[in-house]
């Protein structure tokens, strides 16, 4: 493979320029590739470019949710706060954006609106735009879990004249709620990092709520420095044992006990206070069959739903926020204060179990009847998770196939990283693999390590093409189906299985267990990318 030239060929083009793609960028680069990537924003970050919205923050701590590629980065960087706002996180990724010099291969505000695989010249036709379009040996499409908002088609919202905001593409300018009317439509993470901060601000606050989340505090606060400098003293070590850890993360955190069934009442009642004590996700791994057996999950779900009568003063409300599906099978909520935001006279829950919305209206909505007045209206609704950038991009693959042909019953690929019938076309966190179900910057490393090290193969060894056989696809989609089946994750209506998004195909998207799957990936490497045809 030639070193492609700056001009309309590269040898890997790349499809964002959040973690992933500069991550991508930075590794082809170091192969001596010639390498290009694109995102529509204005600027590198990805997630924490556009999650502006008050509140945002991270739930895995600073100190795991970064880089490791480079010693000298994790050493020389610092964060403030155990859990890193969106701003510091935001300024991480501009710091390694100059740090490695990756602007220059990255063009920004530019939109990726198609690719097409052109066999004769065995190499991707990109679109952009704006922009010609650029013909690549490989294509990476690190577009992002959770990048493609998902905005519901609520009746009548075109007549709503207040401002509209959705938490994925908050506006840049500061936003003031000072005594306006808000509402907040949804409960998930995102409504409940804001709505904390809105209350304190705005005159008045709805919340609606369809489903209600299960949330844990994350008792945030300045990093510790004792706790940081016992992870810098080794932090290549501290890294690696997170990356032993089922979702990439928590190695200091206290191991998980057997069973919530075989320990007595105050065995459990300490383990729950322990990890409740300490903040963020440490909950949910406090028993092992916490994921696997209902009635364990069961016991802790009531330990939350405990908390809630203690902490909201109206017994109605305190009903209302109560979630009854099983813990863990939507994506556990880190909260600070939200369940005690409900406590302010300011602030109103409206389940819309009792109160569907029926229309907005110029002024306001109405919901089970009752006419609302609001200033301005929130959609903290989600994401067309997982498959929703790809899918836009829909790229035609060998044959004419296009993506979302081949996943019009469910995304399919192998290892989570390659799809049969688009030969030299890489997915980054995508469906099939841990992904949203890790420390993603951990899945990233791991997605990104691998397609250097098969680009890097492929140019030892000759080959110009690789593509997952169907057979392989269709074995690695069966043994994500089958180890998901038993788990808590596949069990309700989730983003997880596409379950948000009317109409989206239900399967499950993730895969649990971070250390198993990289194994696996790295055994396929090493036996020569068995499983893959190459050409
Ligand atoms: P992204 O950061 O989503 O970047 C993808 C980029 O691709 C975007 O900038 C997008 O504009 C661009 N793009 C997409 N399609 C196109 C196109 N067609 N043309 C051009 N550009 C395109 N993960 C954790 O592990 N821990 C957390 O605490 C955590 N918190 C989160 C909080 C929020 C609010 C959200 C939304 C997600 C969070 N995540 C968290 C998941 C987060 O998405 C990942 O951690 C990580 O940032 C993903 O990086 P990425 O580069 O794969 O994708
Ligand atoms: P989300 O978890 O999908 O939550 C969306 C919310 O909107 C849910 O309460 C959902 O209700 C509701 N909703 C969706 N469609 C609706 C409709 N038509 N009518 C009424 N309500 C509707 O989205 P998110 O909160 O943006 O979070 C997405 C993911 O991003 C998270 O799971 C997490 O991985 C990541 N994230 C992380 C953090 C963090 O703490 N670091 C913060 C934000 C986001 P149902 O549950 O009933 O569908």
């Amino acid at each position: 493979m030639e070193r492609g030239s700056d001009g309309d060929r590269v040898d890997v083009a790349v499809v964002g320029a959040g973690f992933g793609g500069m991550y991508m960028s930075h590794r082809a680069r170091s192969l001596g590739l010639a390498v290009r990537a694109f995102d529509v924003a204005d600027d590198v970050g990805g997630t924490w470019y556009w999650n502006r919205y008050p509140g945002a923050r991270c739930d895995v701590e600073s100190l795991e949710y970064s880089y490791s590629f480079d010693e000298a980065l994790q050493r020389e960087w610092r964060w403030t706060e155990r859990y890193a706002a969106q701003p510091e996180i935001l300024a991480y990724a501009r710091h390694v954006a100059e740090r490695f010099d990756l602007r220059r291969d990255i063009r920004l505000r530019t939109r990726v609106t198609g690719a097409r695989w052109d066999e004769a010249a065995r190499e991707w036709v990109v679109e952009t735009d704006p922009g010609e379009p650029l013909r690549a040996r490989f294509l990476v499409l690190a577009s992002g879990p959770l990048s493609s908002t998902n905005l519901p088609g609520f009746p009548g919202l075109a007549a709503f004249e207040g401002r509209t905001f959705h938490t994925g593409r908050w506006p840049h300018e500061p936003v003031s709620f000072a005594g306006r009317r808000v509402a907040v439509i949804g409960t998930g993470s995102s409504a409940v990092q804001m709505v904390p901060v809105v209350a304190r601000e705005a005159a008045a606050l709805t919340v609606f709520q369809r489903t209600a989340a299960y949330c844990v505090p994350a008792r945030n606060g300045p990093i510790d420095p004792a706790y940081e400098a016992t992870v810098r003293a080794d932090y290549a070590g501290f890294r690696a044992r997170n990356r032993e850890q089922l979702a990439g993360f928590g190695s200091t955190l206290p191991p998980p006990e057997p069973s919530a069934l075989t320990a007595t009442e105050d065995e459990r009642r300490r383990a729950f206070d322990a990890r409740w004590a300490l903040g963020g996700f440490a909950f949910g791994r406090t028993f092992r069959d916490l994921g696997t057996d209902p009635r364990a999950n069961e016991l802790a779900a009531q330990y939350i739903r405990d908390r809630i009568a203690e902490t909201v003063a109206d017994p109605a409300t305190a009903r209302r926020l109560m979630p009854t599906h099983a813990i863990l099978c939507k994506r556990l909520c880190v909260d600070s204060g939200y369940y005690e935001t409900f406590n302010r006279p300011n602030v109103r829950l409206v389940s819309l179990h009792e109160q569907p919305i029926e229309r907005f209206e110029a002024h306001g909505l109405v919901a089970g009847g009752e006419p609302m007045r609001f200033d301005d209206v929130v959609f903290a609704t989600g994401f067309d998770a997982m498959t929703g950038s790809a899918l836009k991009i829909d790229p035609v693959g060998r044959d004419g196939l296009r993506l979302s042909q081949a996943w019009r019953e469910g995304p399919v690929n192998c290892l989570g990283l390659g799809v049969a019938g688009f030969p030299n076309l890489f997915t980054l966190v995508g469906p099939g693999s841990p992904s949203a179900l890790t420390n993603v910057i951990v899945q990233i490393e791991q997605h990104v390590d691998w397609v250097a090290r098969c680009i890097d193969w492929m140019r030892a060894s000759g080959h110009a093409t690789i593509e997952p056989t169907a057979a392989a696809q269709a074995a690695w989609v069966e043994h994500v189906n089958t180890a998901m089946a038993p788990t808590v994750f596949s069990r309700c209506d989730s983003w997880y299985v596409g379950a948000n998004v009317p109409g989206k195909p239900r399967v499950i998207m993730a895969l649990y267990g971070f250390p198993a799957y990289a194994r696996r990936c790295e055994e396929t490497a090493a036996a020569g990318y068995t499983g893959y045809e190459v050409g």
